[in-house]
Parts: C-alpha cells; structure tokens; sequence
C-alpha cells in the first residue's frame, strides 16, 4: 500500500483492528462436535469464517486496511485476485464508500467475477499467460491513484486476520493448541500475535498444501524459500513465497508446519459436510485435514482451527464429495 504503517504490527493492532472492523464484520460463530472430540481424544473448537461477510476471514483484514489508510488521499483501491481477497476488497471499499478496482485473470470462474463485480468493484482483466498483473496493477495504481491493498503481507492486513484469533480465545477459552491454514501467511501471523499475547502456553502450528510446502522450507532453512507455482485444490494458499512481513512473525512464533495431501484435504471436507453439516472450501480444511491424518497428536488438548473460508464451487464440490 502506498501509505504504510512503518512498523511491524504488534498485538495492540490487532486490538485496534477488532474494534477499526466492528461496525463491518461479523463476529463468526465457534462449533465444537462430539463425534469429532470421540475421533480425535481432543477438544476441538472450529472458528466458521465461512460465515464471515463475503465468506472468508480475508474481510478482515481488507476492511482494517481500508478503514486505516487515508482515502481521501486516494481515487480508489486495487487489488489483483481471483480469489476471496478479490471479493473482501469489493466489500470491504464499498462500505467504506470508495471506488474499488481488481485484476484478474481472462480465465477466472465466472462465478467469482460476478460475486466481485456484484459487490460494485470494477474489474480489469488481463491475460496470465502474457501480461504481468503487478505490471498491470501498478501502472493503474499510479495513473488513477489507487492504493494497492496486498493479499497478505502488509502490517494492516495481519492485524486485520488477527482478530479472527482473538474472536476465538475469547470464546473457546483456554487452548493448548492453535492450527491455520497458511498460504502467504497473512492468517496465521495474525494468529501468533493473538496467541502469543492473550495465551503464551498456546502451541501454534501452520498447515499448508504439500505441494505447495514453501513455508516449512522456510521454517526449516530460517529464510524465505520461493517455489514454482504449486497445483493444488487449496486454491487459497497456492503462494510461491510468505511475505517478509509474515515470516519474521511466524517464525519465531510457531512450533511446526505440516503440510497434507489433496486427498487428505478431501477427507476432511468430507467429514465437515457429512457429519457437521458444514459447506467449506478446500483450504478452509488444511488444519482439521492435519489432525484427521494423524500428522499432529492433540489427545487430550484443548484445540482451535479456522475453517478460514466457504466459497467453494458447486460444482467442484459435488466432484470431490461424490467420489
Ligand atoms: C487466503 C486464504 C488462506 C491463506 O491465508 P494467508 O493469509 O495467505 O496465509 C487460507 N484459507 C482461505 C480460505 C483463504 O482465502
């Protein structure tokens, strides 16, 4: 973003964030399931961001950004995404009453164009396989005074994800352990600030696709790692690299990441739709995905995950459930 917060973002942002998104964001119900207590010997308690405006926690940090920076000094924001950043951005600017711009690909689902475009953004399209959209995203920037607003690794955006933490100490009390799903790391920084302050005792673990295992290189090798872009159904964390604002925070924070597999992924979908009724998208099942296939050991803790988002095609749902 062309105005920053020069620091990097500390627990009280994330306290700032929570009452800067108050009037906007919905506070996301926890569930909790026997079955899936007898299952594991733990106590697990679900964070349903699925149920968050424009169904993902992305809203959350898209609306601490806007509603921190100074938009007057702006003609609009912009984002490039396909994905729920894309929608979050629309929401969260057209509450804030300013013009939204996004960069997608030609080839983006349909039904993520209109759910951007229903939410009053306008959208430019551009093509994956011969234009840079950071090229694209910031010639606009600077021709119309947009601000840029990152997916993931800027200290708004991190206070912003980090509430959703918050939201869930508050009500689940006391946890052992804390499992997020990780792409660039926007969540689950946010996340370690949390924890770190309201329950140091807190284990924190990330979760992402095993194809796209950048993360845990890095954690392991002590700096960022940046892949080839990885193929998986987590669409939501396919990054090639964590931010420089994400990884300080994560790794000095964390005590693991794991990575699942696709199938595993689709094994816990499963279980969410068929025994808790619950309708996810595939990255939103990194971390249950973790705790079903016997990668992490949480018998007798007392457990957090985030579903961290819902907006699953149909169609690509009824695929993966049905076979
Ligand atoms: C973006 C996203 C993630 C990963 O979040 P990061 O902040 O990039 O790590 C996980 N789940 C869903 C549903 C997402 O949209």
């Amino acid at each position: 973003m062309n105005q920053a917060l020069h620091r990097a973002p500390t627990f009280t942002d994330v306290q700032a964030a929570a009452w800067r998104i108050a009037p906007y964001a919905h506070i996301t119900p926890v569930l909790t399931s026997r079955t899936l207590d007898a299952l594991t010997g733990a106590q697990l308690f679900l964070k349903a961001e699925q149920f968050q405006r424009a169904g993902a926690f992305k809203f959350r940090g898209a609306c601490n950004a806007i509603a921190s920076m100074d938009t007057e000094a702006f003609h609009g924001v912009l984002a490039y995404s396909s994905g729920n950043h894309a929608q979050a951005v629309a929401l969260a600017a057209r509450l804030h009453g300013t013009k939204a711009t996004i960069v997608m690909p030609q080839d983006a689902p349909a039904a993520k164009v209109a759910a951007t475009r229903g939410y009053g953004a306008q959208i430019v399209f551009y093509d994956r396989y011969n234009e840079s959209r950071e090229q694209i995203a910031s010639h606009l920037a600077e021709t119309h005074g947009y601000a840029l607003i990152p997916p993931f690794d800027h200290p708004w955006i991190i206070a912003g994800q980090g509430t959703c933490a918050l939201e869930l100490f508050d009500e689940a009390g006391l946890l052992d352990v804390l499992i997020v799903g990780l792409g660039g790391g926007g969540l689950l920084a946010g996340s370690c600030l949390t924890a770190n302050a309201v329950r140091p005792e807190c284990k924190l673990y990330g979760v992402e696709p095993e194809a796209g295992n950048d993360g845990q290189r890095s954690l392991r090798s002590g700096r960022i790692v940046s892949i080839d872009p990885p193929r998986s159904i987590a669409d939501g964390a396919i990054v090639t690299q964590v931010g420089h604002h994400t990884f300080p925070i994560i790794q000095r924070s964390v005590e693991d990441i794991l990575t699942v597999t696709d199938e595993e992924l689709v094994q816990a979908m499963r279980f969410l739709a068929e025994r808790m009724k619950l309708v996810v998208e595939p990255t939103a099942c990194l971390g249950l995905a973790a705790i079903l296939s016997g990668k992490l050991d949480v018998r007798g803790k007392r457990v957090g995950l985030i579903l961290s988002g819902g907006n699953v095609d149909l169609g690509v749902l009824a695929r993966l459930l049905g076979a």
